[in-house]
């Protein structure tokens, strides 16, 4: 059933089907380990497939990542970087998020799956920034923050000449209009974002894309506390 899912979500969007029994096994490993702590609220092998992979898996129909270095910020489960390293390998892949567990659980799961150049990183975002600034090809993210706030955690991770994709739902509009100053200034220019529906459903998301075009400044990203009372 989710392999059926699976490979007519994949076909519908041109991508390779051979890495499903992969797809498969990290579902697996992850419906076990969401047993005993808070990995996904989706138990539904369909709607896993759908709303987790099939999302995930929507980006390498809309932007070019091979070859890239991505950073995932606030992976959580590992949506969408995991499913994009299985699908297309050549990706150098970093998995950042908050939450030591997720990390932990990421880690095994790479290693039961044997990915190789995936980089599992426990930390804050605007904390992992000082040592990685302008660093990566391309950021995504899904379901962090809101888009002003995002952006000031994923874009000083971007190198000149990358993009940010942060995936949000189609009701993004006030959001995306709040995030236009804070884009500009970290050195960022927001395309005309991308919306798509996700096979199998009616359900319609956005991918949000800026393009990086100056060096951030310095003092951003601020603290996280900051960022927060006082967004861009
Ligand atoms: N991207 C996943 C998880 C979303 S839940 C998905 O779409 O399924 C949000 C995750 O972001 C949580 O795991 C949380 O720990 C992480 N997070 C929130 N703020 C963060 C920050 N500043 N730096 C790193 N991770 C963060």
């Amino acid at each position: 059933m989710m392999e059926t899912i699976l490979r007519e979500g994949l076909t519908a969007l041109s991508l390779p089907t051979e890495r499903i029994p992969a797809l498969l096994r990290y579902w697996e490993l992850l419906a076990e380990k969401n047993q005993v702590m808070n990995l996904t609220a989706i138990t539904d092998p369909g709607e896993a497939a759908r709303l987790h992979f099939l999302d995930s898996a929507a980006l390498l129909a809309l932007a070019d990542f091979r070859g890239t270095t991505v950073v995932d910020v606030g992976t959580g489960a590992g949506f969408p970087g995991l499913p994009l390293k299985i699908l297309e390998p050549s990706i150098r892949l970093t998995l950042l998020d908050a939450q030591r567990k997720r990390v932990d659980f990421l880690r095994e799961a790479g290693a039961d799956l044997k990915l190789e150049g995936v980089e599992y990183v426990h930390g804050r975002a605007e904390e992992f920034a000082a040592k990685h600034r302008e660093s990566y090809d391309i950021a995504v993210s899904r379901a962090v923050a809101a888009l002003p706030v995002l952006a000031e955690l994923c874009l000083p991770l971007v190198k000149v000449g990358g993009r940010f994709l942060a995936m949000k739902s189609v009701d993004s509009d006030e959001e995306l209009n709040a995030a236009g100053r804070a884009v500009q200034m970290l050195g960022g220019r927001l395309e005309t974002p991308v919306d798509y529906g996700i096979y199998g459903t009616n359900i319609r998301h956005r991918l949000v894309i800026m393009t990086k075009i100056s060096e951030t400044p310095e003092k951003y990203p601020r603290t996280f506390a900051k960022i927060k009372k006082n967004p861009l």
